[in-house]
């Protein structure tokens, strides 16, 4: 499969590991937002968090959870951001399921998500859309 992930998790290509199990691994992002900055993938490909199976996704999370620990200690940082980019628009560019770890310092200068105000009525109808869905699932 044409996937650098997967060819990372075959060892076809080199990357910096930081943590390795049976199904998951963990290693360096080769751009970090800030040094430090890891990716956690489960072995297998899947394409995103929707296409996870949910044993998976929750191997993934806790896994994901002690690497966090460590990149914390390891890059003396203060706290971090653990993000997903799912699907194309959300800015997913490698179709493996991931994700980043971002590890955080004071006054570090990254950019916080800008935040919207509802229009009337907006937030109410999203809502109960939403919900309606939800218990379809
Ligand atoms: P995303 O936009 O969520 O799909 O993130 C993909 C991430 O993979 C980006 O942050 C890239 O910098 C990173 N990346 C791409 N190729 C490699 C590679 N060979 N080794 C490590 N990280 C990579
Ligand atoms: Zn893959």
């Amino acid at each position: 499969m044409d996937c650098i992930f997967c060819k990372i998790v075959n060892k076809e290509l080199p990357a910096w590991l930081v943590a390795e199990t049976e199904d998951y691994l963990a290693f360096l992002d080769i751009k970090p937002v800030q040094p430090g900055h890891t990716l956690v993938i489960p072995k297998k490909h899947y394409e995103d968090l929707l296409s996870l199976p949910e044993e998976s996704a929750v191997g993934l999370i806790k896994f994901a959870k002690i690497v966090a620990k460590a990149v914390v200690k390891g890059t003396a940082s203060s706290g971090f951001n653990l993000t997903l980019n799912n699907g194309v628009t959300a800015g997913q560019v490698i179709n493996h399921c991931h994700f980043h770890i971002i590890p955080r310092l004071a006054h570090d200068q990254l950019p916080a998500w800008p935040h919207k105000d509802y229009q009337i009525n907006q937030a109410e109808d999203l809502s109960v859309k939403i919900a309606a869905y939800f218990k379809e699932l």
